[in-house]
């Protein structure tokens, strides 16, 4: 196989989309697997659709997957410039190569006149195309006398270059996944290769690029599909050999039905993009919401492609070892927020005590608790198995930190009883004697006492539960005493006892 060179190219017109994401480490795993190079091209020659902080923010998500890019804008390269809109000067000789070859032309027409082709064409039920048969009807270089469109081209007259679009021809070509294609060409249009503004289009700009940077293999989104045939069609005008092509599945929304688009996080409570956008509309993103790095990549490789076997959990190196791109699926992939979660999860079990604990801690100081790192290990080891994110873990162990400020009434009304506020006094200088809390020393002397005393086990420990707690929930509530430590257990005992018993 030829040197791989891959590019994810994408426009800077806002967050980039999960989607966007994928066909990048798509991208990069086929890079790296074949030992070729990834590189970031922005396309921003739509300057219209430009949007302020969009290059940044593909820059930044890319690094928080830990997609290296080994040529782009900041990294350099000897193809470079890597933004097209630096790049303005090459394409323009392109464009003048196809139409001194006749493989396009001049096109004079005004916005206003193909909007009205466009509404007449409507009025009589059909769509207007620009093709064949209407480049005759319109004024351009090839409808024209040569010396009246050259007088055009000298008066300053705005035009664009199209494509001429071969008439009535069946072209033929290859995608890894999809297999063998075949378009005629009379199901297409001329497509504008150069605008008004000086600047390419799409269609020329990623065609002359990926020429220039010798890219061997494109893989990008599925709605690029049907711009491959013009693509290829450049390529032979041009006389290049065209690189291999890969189009990548759709990402289905969670019900399967349409695609996923940039509004259905917000609708639906879940996040599209990798990270947060602060512009406009604001939109959360994956890392904060608290997703590890490692859990989001792992979640989105497997979205589209799988190694064939049972196993789910990859590490981005694994990853690299194990993709194929022939393996990637041709049908759309669902997207479930669910299944992100598992991954997070999965991860977040396999952080340390130590590693966790610190990453708590920030998260306290931010409330303003602050406690020593020992005893958030001891509590995260607790709770762990439970959260998703770290900053579940504060949802469930709140009451670690501060005592109930009321209790559950419902509790109250099923677990209160006339007996209970003695039981629990006496409960209280039974703990009072105890020296050492470790959860099993007082739970085996409570246990002894409850029974020594022969009183229901579980009412007990619910009411016992409830002050402490405020509510039914929580880890064994020997973790927690032994955790809050013997004074606050104490004086959560009795504050209960007089608040509940005033209720
Ligand atoms: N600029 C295009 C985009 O925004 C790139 C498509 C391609 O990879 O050819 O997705």
């Amino acid at each position: 196989m030829q040197q791989v060179r891959v590019r994810f190219a994408p426009s800077p017109t806002g967050p980039l989309h999960i989607g966007g994401v994928r066909t990048a480490l798509y991208n990069y795993l086929f890079a790296k697997k074949n030992k070729g190079t990834f590189i970031l091209r922005i396309e921003d020659t739509d300057q219209g659709r430009f949007v302020e902080g969009a290059e940044e923010y593909i820059m930044e998500s890319l690094k928080w997957c830990g997609i290296v890019v080994d040529e782009g804008i900041t990294e350099g390269g000897k193809y470079g410039p890597y933004r097209q809109s630096d790049r303005k000067e090459i394409y323009r000789q392109y464009a003048d190569i196809l139409v001194e070859k006749g493989d396009a032309y001049i096109s004079f027409d005004t916005p206003e006149q193909l909007a009205k082709l466009r509404s007449d064409s409507e009025k009589e039920g059909d769509t207007f195309i620009y093709n064949a048969a209407a480049r005759v009807r319109l004024k351009n270089s090839l409808s024209l006398p040569e010396a009246e469109w050259k007088n055009l081209l000298a008066t300053g007259c705005p035009y664009v270059i199209r494509y001429k679009m071969p008439v009535n021809e069946d072209i033929h070509f290859d995608d890894i996944i999809r297999g063998h294609i075949v378009v005629n060409t009379n199901t297409l249009d001329d497509k504008v290769l150069f605008k008004s503004d000086g600047m390419p289009t799409y269609h020329l700009a990623n065609i002359v690029d990926d020429h220039l940077m010798e890219i061997s293999h494109v893989i990008r989104g599925e709605e690029w599909l049907p711009s491959l045939p013009l693509h290829f069609l450049l390529y032979r005008s041009f006389g290049w050999n065209a690189p291999l092509f890969a189009h990548l599945p759709l990402l289905l929304k969670p019900d399967g039905k349409g695609k996923l688009s940039k509004r259905d996080g917000d609708k639906m409570g879940f996040p599209v993009f990798p990270l947060f956008w602060p512009y406009g509309e604001t939109a959360k993103g994956y890392r904060e919401e608290g997703y590890y790095p490692e859990a989001f990549v792992n979640m989105l490789a497997l979205l589209g492609w799988n190694p064939g076997t049972e196993n789910e959990i990859f590490s981005l190196a694994e990853l690299i070892d194990v993709f194929s791109i022939e393996k990637v699926h041709k049908s759309g992939s669902r997207f479930d927020p669910e299944k992100a979660k598992w991954f997070n999860h999965h991860y977040l079990q396999c952080r340390t005590n130590n590693q966790l604990a610190l990453e708590f801690r920030d998260f306290l100081r931010a409330k303003g608790y602050h406690h020593d790192i020992v005893n958030l290990e001891k509590l995260v080891g607790i709770i762990k198995e439970r959260v998703n994110f770290v900053k579940d873990i504060w949802k469930e162990t709140d009451f670690f930190f501060r005592g109930p400020d009321n209790y559950d009434v419902e509790v109250i009304k099923k677990r209160w009883q006339s007996e209970t506020p003695v039981q629990l006094l006496e409960l209280k200088a039974v703990l009072e004697n105890i020296d050492d809390f470790s959860p099993a020393i007082t739970e085996s002397v409570v246990k002894e006492w409850v029974e020594s005393k022969g009183y229901n086990t579980g009412a007990v420990m619910n009411a016992f539960r409830l002050v402490i707690v405020g509510a039914s929930r929580g880890p064994h509530i020997f973790d927690i005493i032994s955790w809050i430590g013997k004074k606050e257990t104490l004086n959560r005992i009795e504050r209960g006892v007089s608040v509940i018993g005033k209720q």
